[in-house]
């Protein structure tokens, strides 16, 4: 059986593909307070609520400090790959609805 030929690509973006402009932003993984690792186990025991707030996220290397606001909270558990420290983690989430982002509700999508 003949070998097949290579397939031709170009390289690069397809032709007309538009650039998309990327907003730089930085998550920080959760560290372990007692050996500041970031690796840790599977997380268990999650549960998200539904309850909106806002926090003060502290200044960090990347982001000054700020007021955020938050739809949900989720909570989850894992342990610490590194020094077996038992870790309580808690998430603070924004899942805006249509009316928070001035948008028809008709025309977006649902929401979780
Ligand atoms: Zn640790």
């Amino acid at each position: 059986m003949p070998k097949k030929p290579p397939v031709k690509r170009r390289p690069g973006r397809p032709a007309g593909a538009k650039t998309a402009h990327r907003a730089h932003v930085v998550e920080l993984r959760a560290q372990c307070p007692a050996c500041h690792s970031t690796r840790r186990t599977r997380f268990f025991h999650a549960a998200t609520i539904e309850h909106g707030g806002q926090i003060l996220v502290p200044e960090g290397p990347a982001n000054p400090p700020a007021i955020r606001p938050y739809t949900h909270v989720e909570k989850k558990r894992a342990t610490c790959a590194d020094c077996g420290q038992a870790l309580a983690i808690t998430l603070y989430l924004y899942k805006p609805r249509p009316e928070d982002l001035g948008l028809d509700e008709a025309a977006a999508p649902p929401h979780e």
